[in-house]
């Protein structure tokens, strides 16, 4: 979740971050155990069925148990690719953190330099950072029209423009992006009326757009999310001025700040606070926590979310989502019955 695409797209290579496949796991089960989260177990399982083949290197992050397991095993699999594993402090506030943190950003560096058999330009970097915040702007943008009332894409829908972000050259889908924008801003179109919810979850892997779909189905509309195939992805540009190295050690950490994550650890952010104040940023009556199946960093954080929004009286709902099957009838009712709760308190307090 944390790899600075801006380092890559400088070296000339065209990065893209892995997706969770929506096909069965097959081979996979023979390297993992179950009890790994659907998006590792779907990145091995398409690393042994050969689906990976086309790609130079990979780089796995190291922001859970389950990517190290996850990265050795591919390891196995593809001998003749190069796999990286990129190694990224975790504790976000101590008074070494930025070295440490502009540390493994050179580090880095200095393997994809090694990796491509040449030097990665500061001029071309600094160009990637221009181009990968540009990205980041217009896709904000959309989430801006979308939390003002501006504009009626659903949830699948902004999903798929940021998803295609993380695969796409970059260049081609800014070109894309601005297209778009400008689209949405000269026809606005006011969404039909539903309640107003936040998205919040789903680290490494998209939610299934039948999820998606059925939650708006039922009534919703999607105000404001963050997910990494959404807000968590483009939070924060990186400063475009100065050492490009630093930069990115700064926007790392600025990254946490602004949206702040499980994985890492910082005594002055709470991800509970943040999703309190965002949701009255954007006017949200209600919350569903999309949680991926035995992801330990999501549920060893969940207790204090769930903890928050009970001291303030602020409604949520958590639904736990599987690679492999999707109760799609049960977990309509659940979220009926939720937006309906949503729906009286509303009425109460109006
Ligand atoms: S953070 Fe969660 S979803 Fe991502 S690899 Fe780890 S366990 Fe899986």
């Amino acid at each position: 979740m944390n790899f600075p695409g801006e380092l890559a797209h400088a070296a000339g290579a065209l990065p893209m971050i892995l997706q969770e496949s929506p096909a069965p796991i097959t081979f996979g089960h023979g390297m993992l155990m179950p009890s790994y989260c659907g998006y590792t177990r779907s990145i091995v399982d398409q690393a042994m069925i050969g689906e990976f083949k086309f790609l130079d290197a990979i780089m796995f992050g190291d922001h859970c148990v389950q990517l190290l397991g996850a990265a050795d095993a591919v390891r196995m699999q593809l001998p003749d690719t190069r796999v990286i594993f990129f190694q990224l402090i975790s504790s976000m506030c101590d008074p070494w953190t930025l070295g440490r943190s502009r540390e493994s950003f050179l580090i880095l560096k200095q393997e994809l330099e090694e990796f491509i058999d040449r030097p990665i330009e500061d001029a071309a970097l600094h160009a990637s950072v221009r181009i990968f915040n540009r990205n980041r702007q217009l896709l904000r943008k959309i989430y801006d029209l979308r939390t003002a009332g501006k504009i009626a894409m659903t949830a699948t829908q902004i999903q798929h423009v940021v998803k295609s972000s993380m695969v796409m050259d970059k260049g081609d889908h800014t070109a894309l992006l601005e297209q778009l924008v400008s689209q949405l801003e000269r026809h606005p179109e006011v969404p039909g009326p539903g309640i107003r919810l936040h998205l919040s979850g789903h680290f490494c892997q998209a939610p299934k757009p039948e999820i998606l779909d059925m939650i708006e189905e039922c009534g919703a509309i999607v105000v404001g999310d963050d997910l990494y195939h959404g807000f968590r992805y483009i939070s924060t540009d990186v400063d475009e001025g100065g050492d490009s190295i630093d930069a990115l050690a700064k926007w790392y950490l600025a990254r946490n700040t602004g949206v702040p994550c499980p994985t890492r650890v910082q005594n002055n952010v709470d991800w509970d606070a943040y999703l309190l104040k965002a949701m009255e940023v954007e006017k949200a009556d209600g919350m569903i926590v999309l949680m991926a199946k035995f992801c330990e960093p999501h549920m060893y954080y969940y207790p204090e979310v769930k903890e928050a929004f009970e001291r303030h009286g602020v409604p949520h709902l958590l639904i736990e989502t599987e690679h492999e099957a999707v109760a799609l009838e049960s977990l309509k009712t659940r979220v009926e019955t939720f937006l309906e709760i949503v729906k009286r308190r509303l009425e109460v307090t109006a």
